[in-house]
Order: C-alpha cells, then structure tokens, then sequence
C-alpha cells in the first residue's frame, strides 16, 4: 500500500467522498480539513499513502479524535499516593459532584439573600457547617491555602515582623516555600530557633512593637526526628494571647475527624488547632478533608471580619461549584462513619489489605494470560501524600507486571486511554490498587490488555 510513487488525493475529493461527507458530520469542519491536511503532509514527507478514501479517512479521523481529546481529562492512579497533588489530588464524594451538578445546571443564591429578597454575600456559604464542625468562632473559605496565606498576612502583619521557626521554613510542592509566601504577604520575616530545635523562649524573645504575627507551619511533607524541640500550639496561642499577637498556623491538610481508627495518628485535627483562643487556622480543602480546591480559615469573628474586608479577599474569592462542592463534603462529617465511608480519600485510606486482595485476585483472573508478561499480585507500600502524615506506610497490595521492558510497558500504560499512572521498580510495572477505585477495575483490566496489545 505504501508505494511513493503513487499520486496522492486531493481534498476536494477525499471531502466528497462518503467517508469524508460521514465524517464532516461527526467533526467540526475545521478539526476535519486539519486533520486531512497533516495526513496528506505525512504522506508527502514519506508517511503512508493508501488506495481508498476511506483508508486517507480513517487515518485522518483518529487524528481528529486526538484533536478533540481534551487536555484535561482522567487517569487512573496507580501510584499508591492517596492526595497525589499531580493528579489532582482528592477525588470528590458523590454527595458533592451531586451538588456541583445541582448549582452549575442553574441559577443559584450565591450572593443573594433569599429570605430578605436583597443582595446577599458569597461568604456565609459552608460558613455554619465549618462553625458547626470544627468550633471556630467564623470562618473565610477562599480559593487555595496559599491564598489563605498571603491574605493572612497582608491583613495582620503588612510591613510588620512575622515570626517563624527555622524548623518550618519549608518547601511543601514545586512552587511553594513558605519564606517566599510570607514575603508576597508583606511581613519581613524573623526567623527564630534552629532546624531542629525552637522553645517558646524563642518566640518570646522576638516579640516586639513591629510583631505582626507569629506563623506555625505544619512541616506536612517531612518528620523531623531526634534531638529535636517545638513549641506546642496551645503554648504559642497562649503568647499570644499574652502579648496581644495574632497566631496563624498553616495546617496544612485539613483533618477534620481523627484517622486514628486507620492507624494514622499524630496530626492535630481543624477542631484542636481552631480550639486554641485566638489562632488563625488556614488549610486546605482538597487535601485530607477529601474535598474540592480551597482555602479554609477558621478564626475569630473579629479577624475573619478583616480578612473579608480585605479587597485581596476579592481575588482569592472561589466560585460556586466550589462552595457547592465544599458544603455538600463537609456535610458528610456530621456523621464521622459516613465520611470516611463516602469521601474517597478517607475510603482509600481506610480499606482493608484483605478487600484489596479479592479485588487484585479478580482482576488477574479476568485478565488471563498475556504473552511474554508475568502477572502477579505483589505487596505494596501506599501512602497518604499531599502533605499529610508524612511517615506513614500503608499496606497494599499492586498489580506486578514483569516483561521484557518495563519502562516501555508503562509508557505504553500511561498512553492509553485512561491513562494509567503507575510506577517501575525492580524491573516490573507496579499498579498499587489502594488508589484505584473499585468501580475502575474493569477499565484498569482494559488498559493493561490495551497496552500489551499495542
Ligand atoms: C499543601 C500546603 C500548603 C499549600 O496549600 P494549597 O491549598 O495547595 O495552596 C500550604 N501549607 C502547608 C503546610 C501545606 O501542607
């Protein structure tokens, strides 16, 4: 079929073909006369040259398809990093797709007061329930915990000291280090203590008339060891207090409930942190709260009113699919067994190794045989990412793949459709089932067949 010195079709005649009349039907013209274009390009720089229209048509139209494809699209993860902040960290509830579905398809009461029939405030959304659930005087929900951050800042401590410790100067993902943070929030950092160790005499000893606040960070994606000393956050809310100086403290991921049912313990949870007088909480909404995109802060109401007041609080202000999404999670907390049934991270983090196996010795079943590849079920060691219990290994099990190029197979994995993010150790592709839903397993069983068949 592929012989150069054949003449190649024109356009015209390959866009009046019947398979080129079927397609323009099914594609925008535009996608259809680009896609023949580089197909007939291809050709001329030595690509495939075909006898049928239909053949040119087909070839254009899995380009087509390609151009329709959307960038943003699903994958699977196979990785074992429940809050994996490149795949968008936590997948939402049911509950809450349900309610983003609900106030996207219409109009809503986003800033409209139903029961006085006047303008209302995109604020007091999710306010009660994060009241409600945490037992923060108020609350401000705004688009991402850096945001939460920098409105912080700029409201409490412009031009002013902000006090951290050296042992929570850290960088927490590729583009966020909280010295760089404190400086777009306009406070002129002091650093007290040392890496490993910083004592409330520290924070004392720094406290003057040019104090702004006093910033606790959750060091999220390390555990410091050894010799090392911090002073508590009950300690340095009650400084505070005593000097008349703000606390914000960077949770980090927002707990909501204690994990230590799923032996995940040491994280202070939103009600502790926000149970120390004064303290600002900020956190984030899609890390272990299991929810959408968003900064929450929890504080007095005389503090939350200036953040609000703030015209910064106007550009980090979220959307109403957001909100929508926020209200409808934080709603399943009210009964702790339903959300760590209901979220899926929480669902993630919590199932059992045993359900894990009768889900992996399914699937190697149905799989089958594939020529040249070993399947096994092998352990695995999954974790809880996204800033959150750092150290914790969690058991789990994987979908080994040995073949003959293990790096091919899982380029071939991550090209398919979904794509399937795993990882390549010890010469096999390893798929960690933790973090694939079980509604999935029959598209996982597809796209491993997919990727060894191609
Ligand atoms: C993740 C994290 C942030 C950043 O939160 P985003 O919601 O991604 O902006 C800030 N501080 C700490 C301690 C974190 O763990």
């Amino acid at each position: 079929m592929t012989d150069p010195r054949r003449a190649l079709p024109s356009m015209t005649a390959l866009l009046e073909s019947e398979p080129g009349r079927a397609l323009l039907t099914d594609a925008p013209r535009s996608l259809v006369l680009d896609a023949i274009r580089a197909t007939l390009d291809d050709a001329r720089r030595g690509g495939p040259r075909f006898d049928a229209a239909g053949e040119w048509l087909a070839q254009a139209a899995s380009r087509v398809l390609d151009m329709q494809r959307l960038s943003l699209r699903p994958v699977l993860n196979a990785t074992g990093v429940v809050l994996h902040t490149n795949l968008g960290r936590a997948p939402l509830a049911t509950a809450a797709i349900d309610a983003m579905v609900r106030v996207a398809s219409g109009y809503s009461n986003l800033e409209y007061d139903i029961d006085a029939g006047t303008r209302g405030s995109r604020y007091v959304h999710a306010v009660s329930l994060l009241r409600e659930l945490t037992g923060a005087e108020d609350a401000l929900v705004v688009n991402n915990n850096a945001g939460a951050l920098v409105l912080a800042l700029d409201t409490l401590a412009r031009g002013r000291d902000a006090i951290v410790s050296r042992g929570e100067l850290v960088e927490i993902g590729g583009s966020f280090r909280v010295p760089e943070i404190m400086e777009k929030g306009g406070a002129r950092l002091v650093e007290v203590g040392t890496t490993n160790r910083t004592h409330l005499a520290d924070y004392q000893r720094a406290i003057s008339a040019d104090t702004g606040a006093i910033v606790r960070v959750h060091r999220s994606n390390f555990a410091l060891e050894g010799y090392v000393a911090e002073a508590s956050a009950g300690e340095l809310a009650s400084l505070c207090d005593e000097r008349g100086v703000p606390l914000i403290h960077d949770l980090g991921s927002g707990l909501m409930i204690s994990l230590a049912s799923l032996g995940l313990t040491g994280e202070p949870t939103a009600r502790e942190a926000a149970s120390h007088g004064g303290t600002l909480v900020t956190m984030s909404g899609d890390k272990l709260l299991g929810g959408p995109q968003c900064g929450i802060m929890l504080g007095t109401h005389a503090v939350i009113e200036r953040l609000r007041e703030n015209p910064l609080a106007r550009a980090f202000r979220v959307d109403k699919l957001t909100l929508a999404a926020l209200e409808a999670t934080l709603a399943l907390y009210r009964e702790p067994p339903r959300a760590l049934a209901e979220i899926p991270t929480l669902a993630m983090l919590g199932a059992t190794v045993d359900s894990l196996r009768v889900r992996g010795e399914a699937l190697l079943q149905q799989l089958g045989a594939i020529t040249g590849v070993g399947i096994s079920l092998d352990e695995s060691t999954a974790s809880v990412g996204g800033g959150a219990f750092p150290v914790a290994k969690i058991p789990s099990l994987a979908i080994a793949l040995a073949c003959e190029s293990a790096t091919k197979a899982e380029r071939a994995l991550r090209a398919g459709t979904p794509a399937v993010i795993g990882r390549v150790d010890g010469g096999r592709v390893l798929l960690d089932l933790r973090t694939i839903p079980s509604r999935d397993d029959e598209l996982l069983r597809g796209a491993i067949l997919a990727a060894f068949a191609s």
